[in-house]
């Protein structure tokens, strides 16, 4: 980067993509991945899962992390994956770190435009606030005692972003055995953990972004000219029905039910399987 080289001076090889997944969905959720977005984010994106796939590390190398967190959704296993996609990012030497699960779409192009807006010199964590209101949690203190606090965090299922400046200070509570040790403190799962650690450990802000998205928000909202500016999407069930966004093809509601296909032909029309 240079002088005037402006909002462009960020690289898509500045951001450390970790992507949380389980055995069961390897091939039900990763796949669909794989053929879309990450193919333009290969060497960015790390899979987090918890069992392991020859096929699949034969694939993926050193992309596909097994760690010995328990196949379950419980808060202990789906901190122990924080955890560890957090310690991957620290020891990569990376700028910026982005979580994802595995139902997101993430498009790089309109993730690079959002990280470049913020200045290096901020701590920075960005993300879809998950209520309309802080939450509120007790936090232990000594002598038994509790006192109530409360928090922004940013819905671990929309995916978002934390610079290496803010991740450094995060360290004491979020590392190693800690992120466990401090989700168990506060009795909350682990997006909620990260935004405890942010606001009321370091006394820094969730910068709010709408460009990210979980299914737990109607996705049909959202029109067809805004998609290709989301940061991410997502789909899966939302008060009992598939929500997905609203694209007409080129591929069917049954070839591709969660529209990230037709989407990433929208997104790059040169893709071999795109009509
Ligand atoms: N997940 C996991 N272990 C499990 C179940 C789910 O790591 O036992 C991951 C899953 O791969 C996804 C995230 O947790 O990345 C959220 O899971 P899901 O979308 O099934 O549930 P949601 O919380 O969105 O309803
Ligand atoms: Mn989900």
């Amino acid at each position: 980067s240079g002088p005037g080289s402006g909002l462009g001076a960020l690289g898509l090889t500045e951001v450390y993509i970790a992507v949380k997944t389980t055995q069961n969905f390897h091939k039900s959720r990763l796949q669909l991945l794989l053929d879309t977005w990450i193919s333009r984010a290969r060497k960015q994106t790390y899979i987090f899962t918890d069992g392991e796939d020859p096929a699949l590390q034969e694939r993926l190398g050193p992309h596909l992390v097994v760690t010995n967190c328990s196949a379950e959704h419980s808060h202990p296993a789906l901190s122990c994956k924080m955890a560890a996609e957090f310690d991957a990012f620290l020891a990569s030497g990376l700028s910026w770190f982005c979580h994802l699960d595995d139902d997101n779409y993430l498009n790089p192009k309109a993730l690079l435009k959002l990280l470049s807006s913020f200045s290096p010199t901020l701590d920075v964590y960005v993300g879809k606030p998950s209520l309309d209101r802080p939450i509120m949690a007790s936090e232990p203190m000594p002598n038994n005692q509790t006192r109530p606090v409360r928090f922004w965090f940013a819905t671990g299922g929309a995916g978002f972003c934390i610079n290496r400046k803010l991740a450094r200070k995060m360290v004491p509570w979020a590392s190693g055995s800690n992120f466990l040790s401090t989700s168990t403190s506060i009795r909350l799962p682990d997006d909620c953990t990260v935004g405890y650690i942010v606001e009321s450990k370091l006394g820094r802000r969730l910068l709010p972004s709408p460009l990210f998205h979980s299914h737990l928000e109607n996705l049909q909202v959202l029109r067809a000219a805004q998609l290709p500016n989301q940061v991410t999407l997502s789909y899966g069930i939302f008060e009992k029905k598939l929500n997905t966004i609203d694209l007409e093809g080129p591929f069917s509601a049954q070839e591709d039910p969660s529209r990230f296909r037709s989407l990433h032909c929208l997104l790059y029309p040169d893709t071999s399987w795109c009509p």
